[in-house]
C-alpha cells in the first residue's frame, strides 16, 4: 500500500527536477563513485539510477537479490584493493542501495551474505516498512543506513554522499599512506610498486632500497650507509652489492637506465633519489 502511494508521487516530475539536483551536474568524465541499485520495482530502480547518474555516479542496476549478489561477488576483490590501483578502480563498487523485499534473495539475507564474505562496502537499505524493528534488523545484519519509502531523491542523494564520505574517511584512516614520487608509487603494506602506471615486481632487497630512497628524496646515501640500512650490520660482502642492486633498480625505474633521471650517482659520495 505504501509503495503504491509512493509510486504515484514518484512519477510526478518534481522528483526529477528539483533545482538542487539540476545545478550540480559534474563533468561526465568525472565519475564520483560506482553505485549498485538493487530494486525489483522498475520505476523506482530506474528513477534512482537516473538521479544518481545525473549527480555524477556511475550506476549499475539489479532487479533481484541473486543477480545483485553475482555483481557484488564479481567486484569483491576490487573492493579490497586500494583506490590507487588505476585500471581496477573503474571496476570496483563504492556503494550498494538495497531494497528489502526482493525476489530470490531478500535484502536482509543479501546484506548478511555480503558481510559474511568480509566485504565492507557501504550499504543503504530501502524499505516500505518503517517500523523500528525493521530498521534495527537492517542495521544489525550490516546495513550502514536505512531509508524508508516514500523518500525524496534529494534525501537519497544526501545519504549516499554521506555514506561514501564516511567510508572513504575510514579507508583513508586505516590504509598506510602510499609513497609517491613523480611516476613511481610504492605501497609499503602490500610490497607493491607501480612505475608509470604499470605494476613492476621487485625483490625484497630492491623493494627496501626503493622504499628508503623514496622516503628520503634528495638525500645522498653512501654505499656503507645503504649496506647497513638494507643488508644489516652483520652483512659480509662488499659495497659492489649496492652497485649491482642500484643497477637493477634503474632497469626497473628509469626510462633510460644508462642515463638515470631518478636514481642518480653522486660522484665520490654515493647515490641520491630525486
Ligand atoms: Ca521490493
Amino acid at each position: 500500500m505504501v509503495e503504491s502511494g509512493w509510486k504515484s508521487s514518484f512519477s510526478s516530475p518534481f522528483m526529477l527536477s528539483t533545482p538542487a539536483l539540476e545545478t550540480k551536474k559534474p563533468q561526465p568524465s568525472m565519475k564520483i563513485g560506482r553505485v549498485l541499485v538493487v530494486e525489483d520495482e522498475d520505476l523506482i530502480r530506474e528513477t534512482i539510477a537516473l538521479t544518481l547518474s545525473e549527480e555524477g555516479y556511475e550506476v549499475l542496476t539489479a532487479a533481484d537479490g541473486r543477480s545483485a549478489f553475482d555483481i557484488i561477488q564479481s567486484t569483491i576483490g576490487k573492493n579490497i584493493a586500494p583506490r590507487s590501483l588505476g585500471l581496477e578502480e573503474a571496476a570496483k563498487l563504492d556503494l550498494v542501495i538495497l531494497d528489502l523485499m526482493l525476489p530470490y534473495i531478500n535484502g536482509l539475507d543479501l546484506c548478511r551474505l555480503v558481510r559474511r564474505e568480509g566485504n565492507s562496502i557501504p550499504i543503504l537499505m530501502l524499505s516500505a516498512k518503517g517500523t523500528e524493528t525493521d530498521r534495527v534488523v537492517g542495521l544489525e545484519v550490516g546495513a550502514d543506513d536505512y531509508l524508508t519509502k516514500p523518500f525524496g531523491m534529494r534525501e537519497l542523494v544526501a545519504r549516499c554522499r554521506a555514506l561514501l564520505r564516511r567510508h572513504q574517511q575510514f579507508q583513508a584512516s586505516t590504509q598506510a599512506p602510499t609513497l609517491k614520487f613523480h611516476e613511481i608509487t610504492v605501497f609499503p603494506q602490500e610490497c607493491r610498486v607501480t612505475v608509470r602506471g604499470e605494476e613492476v615486481s621487485f625483490s625484497p632487497k630492491e623493494f627496501k632500497l626503493l622504499e628508503l630512497f623514496i622516503s628520503h628524496t634528495k638525500r645522498v646515501w653512501s654505499r656503507e650507509q645503504l649496506l647497513e640500512r638494507i643488508w644489516g650490520p652483520d652483512f659480509i660482502g662488499d659495497s659492489k652489492t649496492v652497485d649491482v642492486h642500484i643497477r637493477w633498480l634503474r632497469e626497473k625505474l628509469e626510462l633510460d637506465p644508462s642515463n638515470p633521471e631518478y636514481l642518480v650517482t653522486v660522484r665520490g659520495f654515493g647515490y641520491r633519489f630525486g
